[in-house]
């Protein structure tokens, strides 16, 4: 570190440097993100909060209740009157805490998991095996065996591997409305029926389809059930800094039950409340601010029209793709197209494609080139996009 101060110009003028080294989603070419550009307004006013602390809410009343509305609106949305939760810093930390819930209840109700007792029982959770690997962070920290159910031809997770997974050690089920790779829903309320039959939790992970497929259903696409209208659902974990358009970082948990927050909590003695559920301590109100003006300013509306254009050129990439000889590994359900071409490999493919410059990414099960399809991807990009893979077929000799 320097000694002496730097003045302000020639620390911005540095700054831009690196600033010009990031790309930018407006470019229509990182094609594998599930964020996007935040909202004009949204990134406002998280600059007007950025000294609100929500690990000590007396504080910041104020704040402390765009939290709570953020929340009931989603829980809302959600099918969900009064629901309990918080805004955090993403998916990875709203999963921790619904695993965290769960571990804690199965403590408290079925002895395992206990530290105090002699023999230590290794609580396990059944996930698919698409599951994000946040869910591996959870695990690994809370001290759980992960246990991972097969999917179907579908690519959802099928319902009688989660079922033989299941032993008297499982603490909860998960289940994902929107997986990270190809955006497949779940058969949410089977799981929910399992999870009521074995009196297990269950976690909905729809970090990236909370924000989408609500609104989708209004617009009259034929998506599955997948929220707290189920009875088993006991959680959901939604991203609103995904396809809820708020900046980074913003990931909600909402509960169906105050008891899981309840029992979670631990005393916070020098702060303005008793007690603290969250992970986080000194925790950043702008995050809830800004999704609250968001979610304000889009309305369940504005949300139908976006999810709607990404489906729209979701689906015609999709169909342009398998015209170019392309195969699609499953007909999209949200915005994510995942695709291969039989005679050029994908990683090499994806090589080819970033040094035009467009940014995809691959999945891992199965091996694919992945797009998702966020705002910032437009029309025009895409037949861009088409013309990249036709030069590239051409430069292989490839029809
Ligand atoms: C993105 C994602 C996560 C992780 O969310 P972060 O905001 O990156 O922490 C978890 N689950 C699913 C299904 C996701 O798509």
């Amino acid at each position: 570190m320097n000694q002496k101060s730097i003045e302000k110009e020639k620390i911005l003028e540095e700054l831009s440097k690196f600033k010009n080294q990031d790309l930018n989603y407006s470019d229509g070419r990182i094609l594998g993100s599930m964020c996007t550009c935040a909202d004009p307004l949204a990134k406002e006013v998280f600059c007007d909060f950025l000294d609100s602390n929500l690990g000590d809410p007396g504080l910041f009343e104020g704040t402390q209740t765009l939290e709570e509305e953020v929340i009931k609106d989603i829980g809302r949305f959600l099918s969900l009157e009064k629901p309990y939760g918080n805004v955090l810093t993403g998916g990875t930390e709203a999963n921790l805490m619904a695993i965290r819930a769960a571990r804690n209840l199965a403590r408290k109700e079925k002895n395992i998991g206990n530290i105090d007792f002699d023999e230590y029982i290794v609580p396990e959770v059944v996930v698919p095996k698409s599951a994000h690997f946040s869910l591996e962070k959870a695990a690994d920290i809370l001290n759980l065996k992960l246990v991972e159910a097969d999917l179907d031809e579908n690519y959802r997770v099928d319902v009688n591997s989660v079922k033989e997974n299941i032993n008297d050690n499982t603490v909860a089920i998960v289940g994902i409305a929107g997986t990270t790779e190809l955006g497949i829903i779940d058969p949410i309320e089977d799981l929910s029926n399992l999870a009521i039959e074995n009196n297990i939790y269950l976690h909905v992970d729809a970090a990236f389809g909370g924000f989408s497929i609500p609104f989708l259903k209004d617009l009259g696409y034929d998506l599955p059930s997948f929220d707290f209208s189920l009875d088993g659902v006991s959680s959901i974990t939604v991203d609103p800094h995904k396809m809820g358009l708020a900046p980074i970082p913003s990931g909600c948990i909402i509960f169906r039950e105050k008891k899981y927050l309840d029992i979670m909590a631990v005393e916070a003695p020098y702060l303005t409340s008793k007690e603290q559920s969250t992970i986080v301590g000194t925790r950043l109100g702008a995050p809830a601010a800004a999704t609250w003006a968001i979610m304000q300013h889009m309305g369940r509306d504005g949300y139908a029209k976006n999810a709607n254009e990404c489906m729209v050129n979701t689906e015609f990439l999709a169909d342009a793709l398998i015209k170019e000889g392309f195969e699609i590994i499953i007909e999209p359900e949200l915005n994510i197209v995942a695709f291969t071409h039989p005679e050029i490999p994908t990683d090499d493919l994806a090589k080819m494609l970033e040094e035009k410059a467009w940014m995809v990414s691959v999945s891992s099960y199965p091996k694919a080139i992945r797009i998702i399809l966020m705002q910032h991807i437009k029309y025009t990009n895409l037949i861009d996009f088409l013309e990249c893979l036709r030069e590239i077929k051409s430069s292989l000799n490839i029809r």
